[in-house]
């Protein structure tokens, strides 16, 4: 499962913020993953339930946000959000099509607790 290893990384950076800012563990994280990023976010959240047990993130709240797939129009310089790949221009029918964005797998924000 390779959601285990995205997990994994994401909780040794935050396990390193959590030794930089003297904190006791994370409250909560922020994950933000697009359409393209090669993750599921419900693989995702299962993967951070079995792993954070013993780690700072044990009592974290995890929030996936989902990101959308954004597509620039070589033809007529549209640029379009959607949820799910499609590889035509909804304004032209293009098919010259420049992904820019949608391969987001980004630790974004974490909460920590200190004293
Ligand atoms: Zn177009």
């Amino acid at each position: 499962m390779h959601e285990l290893s995205v997990v994994a990384s994401f909780v040794e950076t935050v396990e390193g913020l959590v030794r930089e800012h003297k904190a006791k563990s994370a409250t909560a994280i922020w994950i933000k993953v697009g359409p393209l990023s090669g993750v599921v976010p419900e693989l995702l959240e299962s993967a951070f339930d079995m792993y954070r047990k013993g780690t700072v993130v044990e009592n974290a709240r995890l929030v996936v946000e989902k990101t959308p797939l954004k597509a620039l129009c070589r033809a007529c310089r549209a640029e379009t959000e959607r949820a799910d790949y499609s590889p035509a221009c909804p304004a032209c029918g293009s098919t010259d099509l420049e992904l820019t964005g949608g391969t987001d797998l980004i630790l974004e924000r974490v909460e920590l607790e200190t004293d």
